[in-house]
Protein backbone atom coordinates (compact mmCIF):
# COMPACT_ATOMS: atom_id res chain seq x y z
CA UNK A 1 0.00 0.00 0.00
CA UNK A 2 1.54 3.57 -1.15
CA UNK A 3 0.72 6.41 0.31
CA UNK A 4 1.04 10.40 -0.32
CA UNK A 5 0.23 13.01 2.03
CA UNK A 6 -1.61 15.60 0.10
CA UNK A 7 -1.09 19.05 1.43
CA UNK A 8 -3.97 20.74 1.61
CA UNK A 9 -3.38 24.29 -0.02
CA UNK A 10 -5.49 26.29 1.82
CA UNK A 11 -9.20 25.43 0.66
CA UNK A 12 -11.63 28.06 -0.30
CA UNK A 13 -14.54 28.91 -2.09
CA UNK A 14 -14.08 30.63 -5.03
CA UNK A 15 -17.69 30.41 -6.24
CA UNK A 16 -20.47 31.93 -4.54
CA UNK A 17 -23.04 30.02 -3.16
CA UNK A 18 -25.75 31.14 -5.16
CA UNK A 19 -23.78 30.94 -7.74
CA UNK A 20 -23.16 27.60 -7.38
CA UNK A 21 -26.77 27.13 -7.26
CA UNK A 22 -27.89 28.59 -9.77
CA UNK A 23 -24.75 26.35 -12.05
CA UNK A 24 -26.47 23.26 -10.49
CA UNK A 25 -29.69 24.04 -11.28
CA UNK A 26 -28.66 23.90 -14.86
CA UNK A 27 -24.93 22.73 -15.19
CA UNK A 28 -24.77 21.50 -19.11
CA UNK A 29 -21.84 19.11 -19.80
CA UNK A 30 -17.85 20.27 -18.79
CA UNK A 31 -18.56 23.72 -18.58
CA UNK A 32 -18.84 25.03 -15.24
CA UNK A 33 -15.52 23.60 -12.55
CA UNK A 34 -15.89 23.35 -8.98
CA UNK A 35 -13.61 25.27 -6.13
CA UNK A 36 -10.49 23.10 -6.28
CA UNK A 37 -8.84 20.72 -8.15
CA UNK A 38 -6.01 17.68 -7.42
CA UNK A 39 -2.59 18.69 -8.31
CA UNK A 40 0.89 15.79 -8.33
CA UNK A 41 4.13 16.33 -10.03
CA UNK A 42 6.39 13.18 -10.97
CA UNK A 43 10.02 13.76 -12.12
CA UNK A 44 12.50 10.65 -12.65
CA UNK A 45 14.92 10.47 -9.69
CA UNK A 46 11.37 11.77 -7.00
CA UNK A 47 8.67 9.68 -8.35
CA UNK A 48 5.38 11.26 -7.14
CA UNK A 49 5.61 14.17 -5.20
CA UNK A 50 4.13 17.38 -4.29
CA UNK A 51 0.60 16.25 -3.94
CA UNK A 52 -1.72 19.09 -3.06
CA UNK A 53 -5.70 19.80 -2.98
CA UNK A 54 -5.62 23.47 -4.07
CA UNK A 55 -8.11 25.95 -5.15
CA UNK A 56 -8.78 25.27 -9.06
CA UNK A 57 -6.68 27.82 -11.26
CA UNK A 58 -4.78 27.98 -14.09
CA UNK A 59 -1.47 26.79 -15.08
CA UNK A 60 1.87 28.67 -16.50
CA UNK A 61 3.63 26.68 -19.19
CA UNK A 62 7.18 27.08 -20.53
CA UNK A 63 6.09 27.53 -24.99
CA UNK A 64 8.23 24.69 -25.48
CA UNK A 65 6.17 22.13 -23.05
CA UNK A 66 6.25 18.76 -24.60
CA UNK A 67 2.96 18.01 -24.20
CA UNK A 68 2.25 20.98 -26.25
CA UNK A 69 4.00 19.77 -29.35
CA UNK A 70 4.28 15.68 -29.28
CA UNK A 71 0.73 15.12 -27.25
CA UNK A 72 1.97 13.41 -24.62
CA UNK A 73 -0.99 13.19 -22.30
CA UNK A 74 -3.42 10.75 -20.89
CA UNK A 75 -7.29 10.96 -19.17
CA UNK A 76 -9.88 9.34 -17.47
CA UNK A 77 -13.65 10.19 -16.98
CA UNK A 78 -16.10 9.52 -14.15
CA UNK A 79 -18.43 10.49 -11.95
CA UNK A 80 -19.45 11.45 -7.95
CA UNK A 81 -23.27 10.21 -7.46
CA UNK A 82 -25.31 12.14 -4.80
CA UNK A 83 -27.49 8.96 -3.84
CA UNK A 84 -30.81 9.19 -2.58
CA UNK A 85 -30.03 9.10 0.91
CA UNK A 86 -27.43 12.05 0.53
CA UNK A 87 -23.94 9.70 0.45
CA UNK A 88 -21.55 10.95 -2.18
CA UNK A 89 -20.06 8.12 -4.19
CA UNK A 90 -17.73 6.78 -6.64
CA UNK A 91 -18.71 4.01 -9.48
CA UNK A 92 -16.03 1.87 -9.73
CA UNK A 93 -12.87 3.82 -9.18
CA UNK A 94 -10.50 1.29 -9.06
CA UNK A 95 -11.08 -0.02 -12.69
CA UNK A 96 -9.97 3.96 -13.80
CA UNK A 97 -7.36 3.35 -11.82
CA UNK A 98 -6.10 0.32 -13.45
CA UNK A 99 -6.70 1.86 -17.29
CA UNK A 100 -5.33 5.12 -16.80
CA UNK A 101 -2.19 2.82 -15.49
CA UNK A 102 -2.64 1.45 -18.55
CA UNK A 103 -2.99 3.91 -20.59
CA UNK A 104 0.08 5.44 -18.76
CA UNK A 105 2.27 1.94 -20.16
CA UNK A 106 1.07 2.69 -23.73
CA UNK A 107 2.80 6.17 -23.55
CA UNK A 108 5.36 5.37 -21.94
CA UNK A 109 4.31 7.69 -19.07
CA UNK A 110 4.57 6.89 -15.20
CA UNK A 111 1.89 4.68 -13.82
CA UNK A 112 0.16 5.70 -10.76
CA UNK A 113 -0.80 3.37 -7.58
CA UNK A 114 -4.13 2.63 -7.96
CA UNK A 115 -5.05 3.59 -3.83
CA UNK A 116 -3.07 7.02 -4.54
CA UNK A 117 -5.50 7.55 -7.93
CA UNK A 118 -8.27 6.91 -5.79
CA UNK A 119 -7.18 8.84 -3.04
CA UNK A 120 -7.25 11.77 -4.98
CA UNK A 121 -10.77 11.48 -6.05
CA UNK A 122 -12.19 11.16 -2.76
CA UNK A 123 -10.23 14.04 -1.82
CA UNK A 124 -11.53 16.25 -4.65
CA UNK A 125 -14.91 14.85 -4.08
CA UNK A 126 -15.32 15.12 -0.51
CA UNK A 127 -14.37 19.00 -0.96
CA UNK A 128 -16.23 20.01 -3.04
CA UNK A 129 -19.09 17.58 -1.86
CA UNK A 130 -21.54 21.08 -2.62
CA UNK A 131 -21.18 20.56 -6.18
CA UNK A 132 -22.68 17.06 -6.60
CA UNK A 133 -26.29 17.59 -7.64
CA UNK A 134 -28.84 16.56 -6.27
CA UNK A 135 -31.45 16.52 -9.53
CA UNK A 136 -31.77 12.65 -10.95
CA UNK A 137 -29.60 11.72 -13.73
CA UNK A 138 -27.35 14.68 -12.38
CA UNK A 139 -23.43 14.24 -11.28
CA UNK A 140 -20.11 15.40 -10.83
CA UNK A 141 -18.23 14.48 -13.88
CA UNK A 142 -14.41 14.07 -12.22
CA UNK A 143 -11.83 14.55 -14.77
CA UNK A 144 -8.37 12.86 -13.83
CA UNK A 145 -5.40 13.43 -16.59
CA UNK A 146 -1.87 13.35 -17.03
CA UNK A 147 0.39 15.56 -19.22
CA UNK A 148 4.22 15.44 -20.18
CA UNK A 149 5.72 18.75 -18.89
CA UNK A 150 9.60 18.23 -19.52
CA UNK A 151 10.97 21.55 -21.53
CA UNK A 152 12.71 20.69 -25.04
CA UNK A 153 12.08 19.84 -28.28
CA UNK A 154 14.27 16.64 -28.89
CA UNK A 155 12.35 13.83 -29.14
CA UNK A 156 14.55 10.80 -28.31
CA UNK A 157 13.00 10.07 -25.01
CA UNK A 158 9.83 10.39 -22.94
CA UNK A 159 9.59 13.35 -21.10
CA UNK A 160 11.16 13.32 -17.88
CA UNK A 161 8.90 15.00 -15.65
CA UNK A 162 4.88 14.70 -15.35
CA UNK A 163 1.99 16.49 -13.92
CA UNK A 164 -0.83 14.80 -12.49
CA UNK A 165 -4.31 17.01 -12.02
CA UNK A 166 -7.87 15.84 -11.07
CA UNK A 167 -10.34 18.97 -11.90
CA UNK A 168 -14.77 18.13 -11.53
CA UNK A 169 -17.28 19.88 -13.30
CA UNK A 170 -21.14 19.27 -12.50
CA UNK A 171 -22.70 17.23 -15.08
CA UNK A 172 -26.33 17.28 -16.43
CA UNK A 173 -27.55 13.78 -17.93
CA UNK A 174 -25.68 14.30 -21.61
CA UNK A 175 -28.08 14.00 -24.60
CA UNK A 176 -31.19 15.26 -22.69
CA UNK A 177 -30.89 12.06 -20.36
CA UNK A 178 -34.23 12.20 -18.50
CA UNK A 179 -36.47 8.97 -18.20
CA UNK A 180 -36.42 8.48 -21.84
CA UNK A 181 -33.37 9.30 -23.76
CA UNK A 182 -33.52 10.50 -27.60
CA UNK A 183 -32.67 8.08 -29.77
CA UNK A 184 -29.40 9.13 -31.73
CA UNK A 185 -28.49 8.78 -35.05
CA UNK A 186 -25.02 8.05 -36.12
CA UNK A 187 -22.62 8.27 -38.77
CA UNK A 188 -20.50 5.37 -40.51
CA UNK A 189 -16.93 6.98 -40.90
CA UNK A 190 -15.97 5.07 -43.87
CA UNK A 191 -12.78 7.39 -44.56
CA UNK A 192 -11.54 8.39 -41.79
CA UNK A 193 -9.80 5.63 -39.30
CA UNK A 194 -9.62 6.12 -35.37
CA UNK A 195 -7.33 3.72 -34.24
CA UNK A 196 -5.37 0.94 -36.27
CA UNK A 197 -3.60 -2.41 -34.66
CA UNK A 198 -0.65 -1.68 -32.16
CA UNK A 199 -1.91 2.00 -32.36
CA UNK A 200 -3.20 4.04 -28.79
CA UNK A 201 -6.79 3.12 -29.42
CA UNK A 202 -7.55 1.05 -26.46
CA UNK A 203 -5.67 4.03 -24.34
CA UNK A 204 -8.17 7.00 -23.42
CA UNK A 205 -5.17 9.72 -24.48
CA UNK A 206 -6.28 13.12 -26.65
CA UNK A 207 -4.79 12.35 -29.65
CA UNK A 208 -7.29 9.46 -30.78
CA UNK A 209 -10.09 12.50 -29.89
CA UNK A 210 -7.74 15.34 -31.97
CA UNK A 211 -7.60 12.89 -34.37
CA UNK A 212 -11.31 12.24 -34.81
CA UNK A 213 -12.41 15.83 -35.06
CA UNK A 214 -12.58 15.81 -38.70
CA UNK A 215 -15.14 12.99 -39.00
CA UNK A 216 -17.31 14.71 -36.01
CA UNK A 217 -17.15 17.31 -38.24
CA UNK A 218 -18.63 15.81 -41.33
CA UNK A 219 -21.16 13.98 -39.02
CA UNK A 220 -22.25 16.94 -38.01
CA UNK A 221 -22.42 18.08 -41.38
CA UNK A 222 -25.29 15.27 -42.45
CA UNK A 223 -27.58 15.99 -39.58
CA UNK A 224 -25.66 13.17 -37.28
CA UNK A 225 -24.72 12.85 -33.89
CA UNK A 226 -22.29 11.02 -33.38
CA UNK A 227 -19.60 9.00 -35.54
CA UNK A 228 -19.54 5.06 -35.25
CA UNK A 229 -15.58 3.94 -36.27
CA UNK A 230 -14.82 0.99 -38.40
CA UNK A 231 -11.59 -1.51 -38.17
CA UNK A 232 -9.21 0.51 -39.93
CA UNK A 233 -7.69 -2.87 -41.52
CA UNK A 234 -10.84 -4.10 -43.41
CA UNK A 235 -13.27 -0.85 -42.57
CA UNK A 236 -16.12 -3.66 -42.02
CA UNK A 237 -16.58 -4.42 -38.82
CA UNK A 238 -17.95 -2.26 -36.12
CA UNK A 239 -15.89 -0.81 -33.55
CA UNK A 240 -17.15 2.21 -31.22
CA UNK A 241 -18.06 5.45 -31.13
CA UNK A 242 -14.84 7.05 -30.24
CA UNK A 243 -16.39 8.35 -26.60
CA UNK A 244 -18.89 5.01 -26.34
CA UNK A 245 -19.14 1.72 -27.26
CA UNK A 246 -21.67 -0.07 -28.44
CA UNK A 247 -23.98 -3.07 -27.96
CA UNK A 248 -26.43 -4.95 -30.01
CA UNK A 249 -29.54 -6.20 -29.23
CA UNK A 250 -31.34 -9.47 -30.26
CA UNK A 251 -34.38 -9.93 -28.90
CA UNK A 252 -36.89 -10.66 -31.58
CA UNK A 253 -40.29 -12.01 -30.86
CA UNK A 254 -40.44 -14.92 -28.18
CA UNK A 255 -36.77 -15.51 -27.92
CA UNK A 256 -34.95 -14.78 -25.01
CA UNK A 257 -32.80 -11.34 -25.43
CA UNK A 258 -29.04 -11.31 -25.87
CA UNK A 259 -26.90 -8.43 -26.19
CA UNK A 260 -23.54 -8.25 -27.83
CA UNK A 261 -20.51 -5.91 -27.98
CA UNK A 262 -17.28 -5.58 -30.39
CA UNK A 263 -15.02 -8.10 -28.47
CA UNK A 264 -11.68 -5.42 -27.36
CA UNK A 265 -9.09 -6.04 -30.62
CA UNK A 266 -6.80 -3.53 -28.82
CA UNK A 267 -8.38 -0.73 -31.07
CA UNK A 268 -11.22 -0.15 -29.09
CA UNK A 269 -11.46 1.71 -25.63
CA UNK A 270 -12.03 -0.91 -22.44
CA UNK A 271 -15.30 1.27 -21.14
CA UNK A 272 -15.95 0.96 -17.33
CA UNK A 273 -19.78 1.09 -18.24
CA UNK A 274 -19.19 -1.62 -21.10
CA UNK A 275 -17.83 -3.70 -18.54
CA UNK A 276 -20.81 -3.06 -16.06
CA UNK A 277 -22.92 -4.28 -18.46
CA UNK A 278 -21.57 -7.15 -19.63
CA UNK A 279 -21.84 -8.57 -15.90
CA UNK A 280 -25.07 -6.92 -14.82
CA UNK A 281 -26.81 -8.31 -17.77
CA UNK A 282 -27.17 -11.85 -17.10
CA UNK A 283 -28.75 -10.77 -13.68
CA UNK A 284 -31.90 -9.68 -15.61
CA UNK A 285 -32.34 -12.59 -17.53
CA UNK A 286 -30.27 -10.84 -20.81
CA UNK A 287 -27.45 -13.00 -21.96
CA UNK A 288 -24.65 -10.94 -22.82
CA UNK A 289 -21.05 -11.51 -24.67
CA UNK A 290 -18.52 -10.00 -26.78
CA UNK A 291 -18.59 -10.78 -30.70
CA UNK A 292 -18.06 -8.90 -33.98
CA UNK A 293 -20.65 -7.53 -36.51
CA UNK A 294 -19.94 -5.71 -40.00
CA UNK A 295 -21.96 -2.92 -41.13
CA UNK A 296 -24.05 -5.31 -43.65
CA UNK A 297 -24.76 -7.62 -40.94
CA UNK A 298 -26.07 -4.96 -38.64
CA UNK A 299 -27.95 -3.40 -41.67
CA UNK A 300 -29.27 -6.76 -42.79
CA UNK A 301 -30.27 -8.03 -39.23
CA UNK A 302 -31.99 -4.62 -38.39
CA UNK A 303 -34.13 -5.05 -41.92
CA UNK A 304 -35.14 -8.44 -40.84
CA UNK A 305 -36.37 -7.74 -37.24
CA UNK A 306 -33.56 -9.90 -35.60
CA UNK A 307 -31.47 -7.37 -34.70
CA UNK A 308 -33.83 -5.02 -32.47
CA UNK A 309 -32.01 -2.56 -30.63
CA UNK A 310 -28.40 -0.36 -30.65
CA UNK A 311 -27.30 1.19 -28.05
CA UNK A 312 -24.26 3.13 -27.18
CA UNK A 313 -22.58 3.22 -23.99
CA UNK A 314 -20.03 5.07 -21.34
CA UNK A 315 -19.62 7.45 -18.28
CA UNK A 316 -20.63 10.61 -19.31
CA UNK A 317 -24.46 9.67 -21.48
CA UNK A 318 -24.10 6.49 -19.50
CA UNK A 319 -26.45 4.70 -22.21
CA UNK A 320 -27.48 6.17 -25.37
CA UNK A 321 -29.99 4.46 -28.06
CA UNK A 322 -29.32 4.21 -31.49
CA UNK A 323 -32.36 5.04 -33.47
CA UNK A 324 -30.51 5.33 -36.68
CA UNK A 325 -27.18 4.81 -38.96
CA UNK A 326 -26.45 6.87 -41.93
CA UNK A 327 -22.96 6.27 -44.34
CA UNK A 328 -22.45 7.40 -48.00
CA UNK A 329 -24.02 4.71 -49.07
CA UNK A 330 -27.56 5.20 -47.71
CA UNK A 331 -28.91 4.50 -43.76
CA UNK A 332 -31.52 2.52 -42.36
CA UNK A 333 -33.64 2.10 -38.86
CA UNK A 334 -33.38 -0.26 -36.05
CA UNK A 335 -36.55 -0.70 -34.53
CA UNK A 336 -39.06 1.53 -34.79
CA UNK A 337 -36.05 4.51 -34.30
CA UNK A 338 -36.97 4.85 -30.73
CA UNK A 339 -35.39 3.52 -27.33
CA UNK A 340 -35.88 -0.10 -26.90
CA UNK A 341 -37.11 -2.41 -24.23
CA UNK A 342 -33.84 -3.88 -23.75
CA UNK A 343 -31.74 -0.43 -23.51
CA UNK A 344 -33.95 0.77 -20.94
CA UNK A 345 -34.23 -2.05 -19.06
CA UNK A 346 -30.55 -2.04 -18.99
CA UNK A 347 -30.12 2.23 -18.28
CA UNK A 348 -32.95 1.62 -15.30
CA UNK A 349 -30.75 -1.07 -13.32
CA UNK A 350 -27.61 0.43 -14.22
CA UNK A 351 -28.67 4.47 -12.80
CA UNK A 352 -30.56 2.48 -9.99
CA UNK A 353 -27.26 1.17 -8.68
CA UNK A 354 -25.26 4.30 -9.32
CA UNK A 355 -28.14 6.85 -7.12
CA UNK A 356 -28.30 4.28 -4.83
CA UNK A 357 -32.22 3.24 -5.24
CA UNK A 358 -31.12 -0.69 -6.15
CA UNK A 359 -28.87 -3.02 -4.24
CA UNK A 360 -25.13 -3.25 -5.31
CA UNK A 361 -24.75 -6.83 -6.03
CA UNK A 362 -20.88 -6.30 -7.59
CA UNK A 363 -20.23 -3.90 -4.66
CA UNK A 364 -19.15 -1.52 -7.01
CA UNK A 365 -20.39 1.86 -5.21
CA UNK A 366 -17.03 3.10 -3.90
CA UNK A 367 -18.87 5.54 -0.59
CA UNK A 368 -16.53 9.18 -0.22
CA UNK A 369 -18.97 10.93 2.42
C1 LIG B 1 -14.04 6.92 -22.20
C2 LIG B 1 -14.35 6.25 -23.49
C3 LIG B 1 -15.38 5.31 -23.63
C4 LIG B 1 -16.32 4.95 -22.51
O1 LIG B 1 -15.68 4.43 -21.36
P1 LIG B 1 -16.38 4.48 -19.94
O2 LIG B 1 -15.34 3.98 -19.02
O3 LIG B 1 -17.58 3.62 -20.01
O4 LIG B 1 -16.73 5.91 -19.69
C5 LIG B 1 -15.54 4.70 -24.86
N1 LIG B 1 -14.75 5.01 -25.91
C6 LIG B 1 -13.77 5.93 -25.81
C7 LIG B 1 -12.93 6.21 -26.99
C8 LIG B 1 -13.53 6.58 -24.61
O5 LIG B 1 -12.56 7.49 -24.53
Amino acid sequence: MVTIDFDMIPARDTVPADRREAILADPGFGVHFTDHMVTMRWSEGSGWHDARLEPYGSFTFDPATSVLHYGQELFEGLKAYRQDNGAVVLFRPEVNAARFNASARRMAMPEMPEEVFVKALELLAAQDQDWVPTTPGTSLYLRPFMIATQRGLGFSHPSTSYLFCVIASPAAAYFGGGARPRALTVWLSENYSRAAPGGTGFAKVGGNYGGALAASREATERGCDQVVWLDAAERTWVEEMGGMNLFFVHAPEGAPPRIMTPRLTGTLLPGVTRDSLIRLAPTLGIEAGEGRISTAQWREQSAAGELTETFACGTAAVMAPVGRVRGVSGGWTIGDGEPGPVTMRLREELLGIQYGLLPDPFTWIHKVC
